[in-house]
């Protein structure tokens, strides 16, 4: 068990005590009383917490919104009763505990690092109370440390962008006939600055059938693509390809320089060809690519400041 500072605070009064024995062995009791008092209100007395600077950047650099990756809750919101007020769930918490004793408590910490915006992280109330449960063995310091990187990180990303893409919407199905069961798609996730694609809809012409309408799109990805079209259930099912069309999921809208990307790529491709003839077959039946050295190559022949990578599925695009 690690030892904390309770007992070092027993030593130093035991300590005081052996001073305060007088020479028949006994105890000044009512000095050793003032003794440990006076330790308590010294170590009530020596939290470092924040300045209001320190608050203000904390929450400013987080955008108001908790800094839990599996949370980030908004914060704050007008006063419905006063048009001069507003409501806080937000806190700027300790990283390592303010007081010896507390939650992650770093004893080789100066004061002043203890009182530091480094030392301090951004939560709404819910997650700055789950993080010293158990006196924050849960949750230790450089798992803190990783959210609020992370959580800075995500807020520099987002800064002047739309909120994250919407999901895309369930599927609907549709049934002519007497007898069938209708299964709506699931919803798309979530993505950012871009729209998950629609759930695409099914169909079935028949007496009895079991429909179910195709999922959402995919979230939107990092580097600016849209939702992806989810496989629809006819698809799925192995039905032939002239049905494959039912119920797919929609794609989501790309970011204008996600396609003005795509563009240049597919500008790059046709100049690969015209150039080596021969590969260009191959490259047409998706056999082969053209090489990523070549259009990275191009791409600063163009002026232009992002690369792409040879991914297993193709190429891969840099978040924007
Ligand atoms: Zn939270």
């Amino acid at each position: 068990m690690q030892r904390t500072a309770a007992p070092l605070g027993r030593r130093k009064v035991w300590l005081t005590c052996q001073r305060l024995l007088q020479p028949t062995g006994r105890f000044r009791r009512r000095s050793l009383s003032l003794v440990v008092r006076r330790q308590r209100r010294r170590r009530c007395m020596a939290r470092d917490d924040f300045s209001t600077a320190v608050k203000n950047s904390l929450r400013m650099r987080a955008s108001l919104i908790c800094s839990n990756p599996d949370c980030r809750k908004q914060t704050v919101a007008p006063s419905e009763s006063d048009e001069d007020k507003f409501v806080s769930l937000g806190k700027a918490a300790h990283i390592t505990a303010a007081a010896v004793g507390g939650p992650r408590y770093d004893a080789n910490l100066a004061s002043e690092e203890r009182a530091a915006i480094s030392n301090s992280i951004y939560l709404c109330s819910g997650c700055a109370d789950l993080i010293d449960k158990n006196n924050g063995k849960d949750f230790p310091t450089p798992t803190l440390k990783a959210w609020k990187e992370e959580h800075e990180k995500w807020v520099s990303a987002n800064l002047n962008k739309q909120r994250g893409g919407l999901g895309g919407e369930g599927g609907s199905g549709t049934i002519m006939g007497n007898r069938g069961t209708v299964i709506g798609g699931m919803g798309g996730n979530g993505g950012v600055a871009g729209v998950g694609g629609k759930g695409g809809s099914g169909f079935i012409r028949g007496d009895d059938g079991l429909i179910i309408g195709g999922d959402g799109g995919n979230c939107a990805t990092a580097d600016g693509r849209g939702g992806k079209g989810a496989r629809g259930p006819t698809e799925r099912l192995g039905y032939s390809t002239s049905m494959w069309g039912y119920g797919r999921g929609g794609s989501g809208t790309n970011h204008p320089e996600y396609n003005r990307r795509i563009k240049l790529l597919a500008q790059f491709r046709s100049e690969y060809q015209a150039k080596f003839p021969g590969d260009a077959p191959y490259i047409d039946a998706g056999v082969d690519v053209v090489p990523a050295d070549w259009i990275n190559q191009r791409l600063v022949e163009c002026s232009e400041s992002w690369q792409v990578l040879l991914g297993e599925r193709g190429y891969v695009l840099p978040a924007l």
